[in-house]
């Protein structure tokens, strides 16, 4: 009796893996396969992207400006400068009653090249880099580093670079101080142990076989660059190249039950809410995936979620459904429902203290939903209406998808920020939700494979509504 009347009212918070039979379980390994392996192709926002368009190509979409008018079916994205995409399915309902908006970030935190990287000291060569986003600077050094991005000619020609992923190719790495000779270093605190500066990724130590020339190193791998790739050192200030972690996407666990990768925030809501937009159809409010650049280092830019490129977008499909007039993307906006879609921090029971275990999102406990964000007093949240929050557990509830009410961390230990509030900025109802990860925004990132499953199910059920 007892125990029937704790079932009624407790909110359980079990564990999703206890609610899966077999053939669900066959489904939650499936989409992970799938996710490793797009990721192990999109480890950077211009390989996402890339890898994006091919996927949304094959299901029937087509890049917006190919269209003078849209109805209701079509399928269409836009690419921005091949860091960010939108990609959208015109609703049944006018627009005017509001879209249905996922968006996520497909940047991660990494180390990006100084534009004039090159240099050799004591005849080994390095790149300099600065790095990108929130990152603990210990964790880059001694780990197999790739080097990704593209170099642009004054000519125009493009020169795509992905060294360090296949078996055959070299990789990268910035050294360390052996123990024996870091006492010094060891009694510094954990973040001035490794400098910004000291990031320096090593790169060569053959000299150029040649009498009187100094900095023989260097020119060897210039003379390596040019005959591979047409280059000199100054095309190198008018590049992109960003070094990533050489690891490949794999199972975690006796049980494979996880996933380890490089990129997951937030990689693993970018896809999975692309794999869902790929299996709609028709939908009744307009469907629209955002895979936005820039959010680990604040969004700005012009590919970034603060750039208006989002609102042209928008707009084009206003012009090319005909039905465009004065302030209608601002009623468009207003009448709009999104999930910000970026990961959670997912409680680590080894680093229990920085939690409160009441309101902390766990592995495997399905997605994570995060009312707001922000830090000290909630300052710089988007902070969901309750009424919103309400309309998507209805969703949840109604498709059966484990989920889970968190917040980031311990009041007053920390917090963070991610894309939602620009969208409720333009009066879109926005809540944030994601996939809980361990070590976030280390160079190899945990996630529960039911979890992103959960996340799967939650967005098409969202964009199905
Ligand atoms: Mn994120
Ligand atoms: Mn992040």
């Amino acid at each position: 009796m007892e125990k029937e009347l704790k079932e009624k009212l407790f909110n359980k918070k079990e564990n999703g893996w206890k609610t899966v039979d077999t053939r669900q379980k066959e489904e939650i390994f499936k989409i992970s396969e799938n996710y490793m392996k797009f990721l192990n192709q999109s480890k950077t926002e211009r390989e996402f992207v890339k890898e994006a368009r091919k996927l949304a190509d094959s299901n029937g979409f087509k890049d917006i400006m190919e269209f003078s008018e849209l109805k209701p079916g079509d399928k269409i994205y836009f690419v921005n400068r091949e860091k960010s995409m939108y990609l959208a399915i015109i609703g049944e309902e006018p627009i005017e009653n509001g879209m249905h908006i996922i968006g996520s970030h497909i940047d991660s935190p990494r180390l990006d090249l100084k534009p004039n990287p090159l240099y050799e000291d004591t005849e080994l060569a390095y790149f300099k880099t600065h790095y990108y986003g929130g990152i603990k600077k210990y964790q880059w050094t001694t780990i197999p580093l790739s080097i990704h991005g593209v170099i642009v000619k004054t000519n125009g020609e493009k020169i795509e670079i992905n060294i360090g992923e296949n078996e055959t190719d070299p990789i990268f790495t910035i050294t360390d101080l052996l123990p024996h000779l870091a006492d010094e270093q060891m009694n510094k605190k954990l973040k001035n142990g490794i400098d910004g500066e000291d990031l320096n990724l090593l790169i060569g130590s053959i000299p150029y076989n040649a009498e009187d020339v100094t900095e023989k190193v260097k020119l060897n791998i210039l003379n390596i660059l040019n005959q591979k790739y047409g280059i000199t050192e100054v095309d190198l200030t008018s590049s992109e190249l960003e070094l990533v972690p050489a690891f490949k996407a794999r199972s975690l666990g006796f049980d494979e039950g996880m996933v380890a990768a490089y990129g997951q925030d937030d990689k693993v809501c970018a896809y999975t809410s692309l794999a869902a937009m790929m299996e709609l159809e028709k939908v009744k409010n307009t469907a629209v995936c955002i895979l936005s650049d820039k959010e680990e280092i604040g969004s700005m830019g012009n590919t970034g979620m603060e750039s208006h490129m989002f609102d042209f977008f928008i707009s084009e499909i206003l012009n090319k459904l005909n039905i465009n007039k004065p302030n209608l993307l601002d009623k468009v906006f207003c009448f709009s429902k999104m999930l910000s879609s970026d990961v959670d921090a997912g409680f680590d029971p080894i680093y229990a203290s920085v939690s409160d275990k009441i309101n902390a999102g766990f592995l495997g406990k399905g997605i994570s939903l995060n009312k707001y964000t922000g830090a000290r007093g909630k300052s710089g949240a988007s902070d969901a209406n309750a009424e919103y929050v309400a309309w998507i557990r209805k969703i949840l509830e109604k498709n059966e998808i484990k989920y889970q009410i968190a917040e980031l961390g311990k009041v007053d230990i920390g917090g963070g920020g991610t894309i939602a509030y620009i969208l409720a900025n333009k009066g879109v109802d926005v809540i944030d939700c994601g996939v809980p990860v361990l070590s976030m925004h280390a160079p190899y990132e945990v996630t529960s494979k039911f979890d992103i499953y959960s996340a799967f199910k939650t967005y098409k059920a969202f964009w199905q509504e």
